[in-house]
Order: C-alpha cells, then structure tokens, then sequence
C-alpha cells in the first residue's frame, strides 16, 4: 500500500503573521515557516498504519517555495519514506484550482493507493483542496474524518455533521482529510533526522507534470484587492459601581450578542 500525504509549509500560528500588500502572497520573510499541524496530524494517520502493517510505503508531498525543502524534510524525519515537492516560480499565488491540479498530477504520477490530507490549512484555509484533487482523479473522497479506518481495499472514518455523526467508508483508491480530532503527531528523533538525509526526495517543476500555470483556457481566481486586517480596537472595561450586571446586559444587548 502506498499512502500520499499532502502537507503544506505555513507561517507559523505562533508568530505574527503578515501578508505582502503588494502580491497578496503571505510574507514569507515576516515569520518563521512549519509544516502545517493539520498536514502531520495526516502524516501521523499514515505513519500508524505503517507502523503496523508492513509494506506500506509512506511519501509527503508539497507544492511549495523551494525554500521550504526543509520543511517538507521533516517529514521525513518523522518517517515518511519519501517526499516530492513541486517547486517552480510560476506557482507562487496559485489558486485553489490550479494547487489540486498539480498535486493531482503530482500524486498520479508518484502512484498511489490513498491520499491523505488536512481538512484545511491553517493559513489559506480554502478547505477544498482534497476534494478538489479526488475530482480531478475521478476517485471517491471522504473528507473531514474524524476518525480513520483503513484495510487493503477500503478507507472509512466518521464526519461530523450539524444533526449527528456519519458514517462513511469508500474503496480505494481514495482520497481523505481529517480533522483536528485525530491524534498529534509524533516528534522526529535524532535517528529519523539522520535518516531523512538519504531518504528519496524529489523536485518537480510544472514541465514534469505537463501544467501550463498561465493557460489562457483554465478558468483561475485573480486577486483584485488585498488589505490589512484592521488593528483591534481598545475593548470596553466595565468598572462595577454596583451596576455591572446592567451595564453588563446593556453591552450585550447593544451588540447584538444577547
Ligand atoms: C511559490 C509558492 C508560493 C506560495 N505562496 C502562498 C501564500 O503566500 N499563501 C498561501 O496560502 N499559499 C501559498 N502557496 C501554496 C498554494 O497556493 C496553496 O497551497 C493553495 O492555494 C491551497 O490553499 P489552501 O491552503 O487554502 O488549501 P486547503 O484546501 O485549506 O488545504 C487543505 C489541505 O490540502 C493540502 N494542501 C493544500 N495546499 C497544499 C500544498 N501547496 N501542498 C501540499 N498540500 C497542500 C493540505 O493537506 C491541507 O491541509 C504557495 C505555493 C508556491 C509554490
């Protein structure tokens, strides 16, 4: 069995985060870079399966800034057996539709039993990536699981809705992502980090894949505004004079939170 995980560099939530005003991209240099939570909690998902069923051969795979090879590595060592990163300039603010085709292509052609991925980044948070990608493959997607169950010829996992908990299951190939419900990930050790070193890792470029990023007849999003998030603003301090209940209710009422 070969499992695809999907992971993404991200600012880290720690820090500030700031975004380029005159490309709209995130600013790279403003904040340090991670692989996204929600891409090793995917990877995790994968590494326990492997861990238990021998055979099972586990690869990361990003479209990312080529600056983010470091980051995809840690995959790696955490013990992913392979990675391939998609890294080529004419990338840099691609749109949903354009990021599923290349990962699409990029797993296709990697080979792959199932594609595992988060439910949404935490900085572009679009959310429709894997479904995007299973459409573009023709293959079943059973998205935001909270729960993971796999064999040699089927995936299933619970969703939670408004009304309740689904229960849905899709034979594979498939593609899933998972939700923050699922375990954190493990931490590399000093062996998987020595090991990451000779692992495979392979670089595409949009030419391996045969994707032209500029094709006049794709239908793409083009940003036509970005701004900053306004700074917040001082909140109101309640001093109780004996009134705070009032003032209290007063508050809520006003801003229509009651
Ligand atoms: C040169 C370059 C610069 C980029 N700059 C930016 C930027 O400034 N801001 C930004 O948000 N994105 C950037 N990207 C990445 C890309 O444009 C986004 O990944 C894409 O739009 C997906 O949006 P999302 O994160 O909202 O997807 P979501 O649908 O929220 O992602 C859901 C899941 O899909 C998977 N996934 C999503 N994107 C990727 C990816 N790129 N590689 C592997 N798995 C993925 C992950 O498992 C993720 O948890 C850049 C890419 C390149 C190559």
């Amino acid at each position: 069995m070969r499992i695809v995980v999907l992971v993404k560099e991200v600012p880290d939530t720690y820090g500030d985060r700031k975004l380029d005003l005159e490309t709209g991209l995130a600013d790279r240099a403003a904040s340090e870079t991670v692989l996204d939570e929600i891409g090793e909690r995917a990877l995790e998902v994968a590494l326990s399966y492997a861990d238990a069923h021998a055979g099972t051969e586990v690869v990361v795979l990003s479209m990312s800034p080529e600056s983010a090879a470091a980051t995809v590595r840690k995959g790696l060592a955490m013990g992913a057996a392979s990675a391939v990163q998609v890294v080529d300039e004419r990338l840099a603010g691609a749109d949903l539709g354009l990021t599923a085709e290349v990962l699409a292509a990029a797993a296709k052609r990697t080979g792959f039993d199932l594609i595992l991925a988060g439910n949404g980044s935490t900085d572009g948070v679009g959310g429709v990536i894997p479904a995007m990608v299973a459409e573009i493959l023709d293959l079943p997607h059973a998205t935001n699981l909270n729960s993971v169950e796999l064999t040699d010829t089927s995936v299933s996992g619970e969703r939670a809705t408004d009304g309740g908990t689904m229960r849905v299951k899709a034979s594979l190939p498939a593609v899933v992502s998972i939700t923050e419900r699922l375990p954190d990930a493990r931490f590399p050790n000093f062996k998987g980090i020595m090991a990451a070193k000779k692992k495979p890792f392979e670089t595409l470029s949009l030419g391996d894949l045969e994707i032209d990023a500029d094709d006049p007849a794709a239908a793409r999003s083009i940003m036509i505004q970005v701004s900053e998030k306004p700074p917040r603003a001082a909140g109101v301090k309640i001093v109780d004079e004996g009134d705070a209940g009032e003032q209290l209710a007063e508050f809520l009422i006003q801003n229509r939170l009651a």
